[in-house]
């Protein structure tokens, strides 16, 4: 459908979070109409300042398991808690978001003929045992665990978008999402690089669990955003891996960010969490051929980035 002024029309939910801000001031700067929904659980309206006031620009405040009517073009589906302190806080809701929020938002793309992308995750894989990880790996995931309620959540908001596609032939994009940092992530969220660059900047001893000998692959706010966008004018549904290629350990992580905070390493080592995946790096060989996508910032300048950016908190 088109609108009055026949601009495309952008539903964001999730919109006042990290990823979510980040990819409405992409669209803003390209003239673009932007509605977005959240209900401010981790989101806040600061991310979104810059934007309050301007025409182009709606901000509801709304829970995404309840119900909503809209006329819009295309709906990036990004809301749902993402830090495992975060997701893990009320489970139950985590699991209610992944799916009753994805299938109100799906309804919606249904009634009004619009584009849907869902912020899928790499932790659809669990502790995965193929490694690195291709889109056909079908993944290990624990159905019972501390994790599941994420996990699970979007492994069926996966299915639903999938079977809205065959059902309904609904225009979807999945896209999933490996860990991505930057600017704009919660000081208390509680993922690894704010912790450890927040422990650091307060000369406290940066928490690590496990031996800090498990892997994660980092991918910088910017590069994830250019990803998803391309996704959402390409040609394919995906599911498509998202995030950046170099793999390193907890461990590297938090030597790195000791040496750019310039501070001498103080490590405290706490027990690994449940289920904490042991090894994650995407293979991204569909997003370099299908979205002539790939991450150009390394993570130098992207923890140099996220670091100022903290510092001037
Ligand atoms: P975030 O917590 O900063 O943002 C999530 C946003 O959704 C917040 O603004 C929150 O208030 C909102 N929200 C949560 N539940 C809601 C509900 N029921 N109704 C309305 N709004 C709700 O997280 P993020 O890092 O920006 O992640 C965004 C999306 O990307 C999530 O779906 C997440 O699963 C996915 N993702 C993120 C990463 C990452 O590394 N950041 C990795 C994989 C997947
Ligand atoms: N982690 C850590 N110290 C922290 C926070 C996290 O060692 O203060 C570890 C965590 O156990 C995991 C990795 O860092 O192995 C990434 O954690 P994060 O919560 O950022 O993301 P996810 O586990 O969802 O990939």
């Amino acid at each position: 459908m088109t609108n009055h002024k026949s601009n495309t029309v952008n539903l964001i939910t999730g919109g006042a979070g990290f990823l979510g801000s980040h990819l409405i001031d992409k669209l803003m700067a390209k003239g673009e109409e932007v509605i977005c929904i959240d209900n401010f659980f981790t989101g806040t309206k600061n991310n979104l300042i810059q934007w309050l006031g301007n025409s182009s620009f709606e901000l509801i405040r709304h829970d995404i398991t309840k119900p909503i009517t809209l006329e819009v073009d295309k709906i990036w589906h990004l809301a749902c808690p993402a830090s495992p302190i975060h997701y893990q806080f009320n489970p139950i809701k985590t699991a209610k978001t992944s799916f009753l929020g994805t299938y109100n938002m799906l309804g919606m793309a249904k009634r009004v003929g619009a584009k849907f992308l869902l912020a899928s995750t790499s932790e659809i894989y669990g502790d995965p045992e193929v490694h690195p990880q291709p889109e056909s790996y079908r993944g290990n995931v624990n159905p019972i665990g501390i994790r599941s309620c994420y996990d699970e959540g979007k492994r069926i908001a996966e299915t639903l978008s999938f079977d809205y596609k065959r059902a309904h032939n609904l225009d979807i994009r999945v896209a999933r999402i490996f860990n991505t940092y930057g600017p704009r992530m919660l000081p208390n969220d509680g993922r690894v690089v704010s912790n450890l660059i927040m422990q650091g900047l307060r000369n406290e001893n940066m928490t690590l669990y496990g031996d800090g000998q498990q892997t994660r692959s980092f991918c910088y706010v910017d590069d994830l955003i250019n990803g998803l966008i391309k996704l959402m004018n390409a040609n394919t549904n995906g599911p498509i891996n998202l995030g950046n290629p170099k793999e390193i350990t907890i461990l590297e992580l938090a030597k790195i960010i000791s040496k750019k905070l310039n501070i001498s390493e103080n490590f405290i080592f706490k027990d690994l969490p449940q289920d904490d995946p042991l090894q994650r790096k995407p293979i991204i060989l569909e997003a370099k051929n299908k979205l002539n996508w790939s991450p150009l910032v390394n993570l130098d300048k992207g923890l140099e980035n996220t670091i100022n950016y903290f510092k001037n908190l």
